[in-house]
């Protein structure tokens, strides 16, 4: 049989996407990129296909997103962002190879080398995060709400007023969780 593995939670920011391939890092952590195959399939799915990852190189992805997660935490809190991150994230960026290259239906694709596609691949998502923590994006990083989660996501909402990672999880746990307290209140009072 088959080994299952976790689902991907997807954004639109390649950046925060990646961080969040570890989720609920403040509770039971899920590793959504547990073995090499499962950081192709992740990058395959974000336009970074690439053929082939080895256990070191998903050793220096995980690194980098460490090093991206730390940082856009910082900066969501307003605090100096960690040298060591900055350090790490600018690595990757001078690394990578990538060259973007324009489709003729006006689409970006990145194109990476037939040998370093996995270090170019990083060196895009590393590009992506230092566009972001440099402010040159329209969007406010930020943390989910979610005490078990606070995943920094990039909110790019009208209002800045994003509360969660994602909806469609640590949003609709948190609502269930206020119904669950809402109906117990009630309940009690009833008595
Ligand atoms: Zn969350």
């Amino acid at each position: 049989m088959p080994a299952e593995f976790p689902d991907f939670r997807l954004g639109n920011v390649l950046a925060t996407s990646f961080t969040g391939t570890l989720s609920e890092r403040h509770g039971d952590a899920v590793e959504r990129v547990p073995v090499p195959h499962r950081l192709v399939d992740w990058l395959a799915v974000s336009g970074l296909a690439v053929d082939s990852c080895t256990v070191a190189q998903l050793d220096r992805a995980r690194e980098l997103r460490e090093a991206i997660h730390a940082a856009a935490t910082a900066a969501a809190l307003g605090d100096a962002l960690p040298a060591s991150a900055v350090d790490v994230i600018n690595d990757h960026s001078a690394r990578g190879r990538a060259a973007a290259v324009l489709t003729p239906g006006g689409e970006r694709r990145w194109r990476l080398g037939p040998d370093s596609a996995l270090e170019d691949a990083l060196g895009v998502i590393a590009a992506d995060a230092i566009s972001i923590l440099a402010g040159e994006r329209d969007g406010r990083l930020a943390l989910c709400a979610s005490p078990t989660c606070r995943a920094a996501f990039f909110d790019t909402s009208q209002s800045r007023t994003r509360k969660w990672c994602d909806m469609n999880t640590c949003g609709n746990r948190q609502k269930k969780a206020r119904f669950h307290a809402n109906q117990r209140r009630s309940a009690g009072t009833a008595e």
